[in-house]
């Protein structure tokens, strides 16, 4: 059997997990229950091969990115991930390729605890669209307006391994070291981070998910928050696998300039800055100060006064 509808039942149609969804695939619109003192906190993203992701990319990993990319923004929000639509428009009933990207798809949706509640199915070229649902505590969401000068700016875990990751696929190696493969799974699985969110949302001013490359990132705060930064570029860390792959100056390019990482990029008040350090210890997340909020200026600026151009990633 085959068809539209046949496929949505196969690869797109799995039970929910939460009780607030009363009604899922299948009717005309789902129905949802949203959570007292919450804020519905909506985004939609859409990966197009070649552009969001490189065209051999496996389905598996596809599936599990578009979902990731989108629950990042959430977790941006400081919100908690809910549920989320799907719309697919595909060129071909491709069985091989629907499997592998409905189990990536749903792998990620189980690891993040978030229900597929619906979509549309098209023909067409290959388009992946999805739109997240998620919910914030009231008057708690980050605002990327609500930075402070003197605020201090951190990420979560590191930054660049991503373009790393692209530099090494465009290479066409036979064989990876496995550093390099690192890189590579972090382009092509990157990890939304919602656990850290839960932290960084109790203490943080303004946030940001790196997805077209930390400075390009760090610009759209800057503008919002009316404020300059000071990035100390001489202490900014590596992952252990990026650094043994590539120079000082070149491992830097990457971390400020890469883009999807999909690390969050916020900005903390200095009086609080030791209890959130503290805080995210003994949770066990990691994350670094990279440098802190100025006077308004617009600009970015090494410590030594000289300015960083952010040119991240730009569509048009
Ligand atoms: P309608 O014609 O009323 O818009 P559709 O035929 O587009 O309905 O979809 C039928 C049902 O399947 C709806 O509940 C819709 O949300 C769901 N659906 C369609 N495509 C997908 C998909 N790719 N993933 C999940 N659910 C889907
Ligand atoms: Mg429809």
């Amino acid at each position: 059997m085959a068809g539209e509808f046949d496929l949505i039942a196969r690869y797109f149609s799995w039970p929910a997990h939460s009780d607030s969804v009363n009604l899922s695939v299948g009717d005309d619109a789902a129905l949802l229950d949203i959570s007292p003192n919450h804020q519905l906190t909506v985004s939609v993203d859409t990966l197009v091969p070649g552009v969001h992701f490189p065209v051999d990319t496996s389905p598996y990993d596809i599936g599990h990115k578009a979902l990731s990319v989108n629950v990042s923004d959430i977790a941006a929000m400081g919100g908690e991930p809910r549920w989320f639509t799907l719309a697919l428009t595909l060129p071909t009933y491709d069985t091989a390729w629907l499997e592998g990207f409905s189990a990536g798809l749903r792998a990620a949706a189980e690891s993040y605890g978030v229900d597929l509640i619906g979509g549309d199915t098209t023909r067409g070229p290959q388009t992946i669209s999805i739109q997240i649902m998620g919910e914030t505590p009231v008057s708690q969401a980050l605002r990327r307006s609500a930075g402070q000068m003197g605020d201090i700016l951190y990420t979560t875990a590191t930054t660049g391994d991503a373009a790393a990751g692209l530099a090494i696929y465009l290479e066409q190696l036979s064989e990876l070291s496995a550093p390099q493969q690192y890189c590579l799974d972090r382009l092509n699985r990157p990890t939304a981070r919602v656990a850290e969110s839960r932290v960084i949302r109790d203490y943080a001013n303004a946030c940001i998910d790196v997805s077209d490359g930390l400075l390009q990132d760090l610009s759209h705060i800057l503008k919002v928050s009316d404020c300059g930064a000071t990035i100390y570029t001489d202490q900014i860390k590596f992952s252990p696998a990026l650094k043994p792959l590539y120079n000082h100056q070149q491992c830097l390019s990457f971390a400020l300039t890469g883009g999807d990482d999909y690390e969050l990029l916020f900005s903390v008040p200095q009086v609080k800055s030791k209890a959130f350090e503290q805080a995210m210890q003994q949770s066990g997340y990691t994350y670094q100060a990279i440098g802190k909020l100025t006077a308004n200026s617009g600009l970015i600026r090494d410590r030594q006064g000289n300015p960083l151009t952010a040119t991240g990633f730009q569509h048009f």
